[in-house]
């Protein structure tokens, strides 16, 4: 028996609004869309923000998959979780087809997000009106509470507490349950029952973790995001299992991130802050869930071969050090083949010698593990490694 696979791609994490400052690429500055392949090839993707384009961009290559049948939902109407929509190029494909979910807005009533397709590109906001899309497109109204399955997955809404309303989803496959909480704020009790209920042993738990727990407290009370360590709460309560920081401020640059992550994993097992490019997979039961950033950045990653020496700790908790060759590098972390079997998410060392204009310098990065594959060389396993500062 062939065990089902889901994979869960990360194409936008970043609130509110897109970033291009240098300081946050290594997380990424697009605004938030997932998307997931389900074990029966059912594609959801989640939200609209402007990661979408790079999507669309990604299935118009040769070999980059289909468009058809797509079912996209759609979180709440801010801009960040929309404003993908007009750049999302297969919807100007003839013969494409999308099923759209999302709520009914009171400020907008019914075809709430068909108002929202018309409102982005109506005149003078976008040089093209509706007629030039011509993909079918599909809408339906999903309210908190309701459940409806698409193929052999189930997917359940539940109110989150968010100005103007915010839905989050739980994607039930065979492969494994995803929960997308982005955008809420706790200390609304209907609510945050309403997460828990969402995140409820949950694989994979993503939610908002846009402000560090001292702004949530003071200066961003009542802006309708939360913390790592409101995340953590909910994950340890609902028996999650893997939390994904998400949602993470424009203001806040890699190294923030970088610390935020560090708290929330002393707190809890299993955490990842998203990052553009991330794919987590989903499949073998039991197993502890893995990403990897399968090169959709290209053009970060260095072809090079770096002397290192690694540092970390062994499966049984043991610690290890020893030299090695790094020559898979990106912005945002490594591919390094190991003797020693270090322990998923557990910490890296890595002090990497590269030829400086003076001589060799030598670099120091800790990381984290977040996939552990067979080597290449026997013996040897392959780390992958995404560096926290
Ligand atoms: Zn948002
Ligand atoms: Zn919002």
């Amino acid at each position: 028996m062939t065990v089902p696979i889901a994979k869960l791609s990360f194409w936008g994490v970043r609130g509110s609004t897109p970033t291009v400052d240098p300081a946050t690429w290594r997380y990424g500055g697009n605004t938030p869309c997932l998307e997931l392949i389900a074990p029966d090839g059912t594609k959801i993707i989640l939200d609209c923000g402007t990661g979408l384009r790079m999507l669309g961009s990604r299935w118009a290559a040769p070999n980059g998959g289909k468009a058809h049948g797509t079912h996209i939902l759609v979180t709440h109407y801010h801009w960040d979780h929309i404003q993908g929509i007009p750049f999302f190029s297969p919807l100007y494909v003839e013969n494409n087809e999308f099923h759209f979910y999302s709520f009914r807005s009171k400020f907008l009533g019914r075809d709430s997000l068909k108002q929202v397709f018309e409102a982005q590109m109506a005149l003078p906001y976008f040089p093209v009106d509706m007629s030039a899309m011509s993909a079918r497109r599909k809408f339906k109204e999903v309210d908190g509470g309701d459940s409806f399955t698409v193929g052999e997955n189930k997917i359940t809404a539940r109110w989150l507490n968010h100005p103007q309303g915010c839905l989050g989803f739980r994607i039930e496959t065979p492969a494994g349950t995803v929960a997308y909480a982005t955008d809420n704020e706790p200390g609304d009790a209907k609510m945050d029952e309403s997460l828990r209920e969402l995140a409820a042993g949950a694989d994979i738990f993503i939610n908002d973790a846009q402000f560090t727990p001292e702004q949530l407290e003071t200066t961003r009370k009542g802006w309708g995001h939360s913390s790592w360590l409101e995340g953590v709460k909910v994950a340890r309560h609902a028996g999650a299992k893997t939390l994904v920081l998400f949602h993470h401020d424009p203001d806040s640059t890699d190294r923030m991130v970088d610390s935020i992550l560090r708290q929330a994993r002393e707190e809890f097992d299993s955490v990842f802050a998203a990052s553009e490019g991330m794919v987590i997979t989903l499949g073998a039961p039991g197993d502890p869930v893995q990403a990897h950033m399968p090169g959709t950045r290209t053009a970060l990653r260095r072809e090079a071969q770096f002397h290192a020496k690694v540092c970390g700790v062994t499966e049984g908790g043991k610690d290890f050090e020893e030299e090695t060759v790094v020559r898979d590098i990106s912005l945002q972390g490594a591919l390094i083949s190991l003797k020693h079997l270090p322990r998923l998410q557990s910490e890296l060392q890595v002090t990497m010698e590269a030829p400086g204009s003076d001589g060799v310098q030598s670099m120091n990065l800790r990381g984290y593990v977040v996939r552990i594959d067979e080597g290449p060389e026997k013996g040897h396993v392959a780390v992958g490694v995404v560096f926290t500062d």
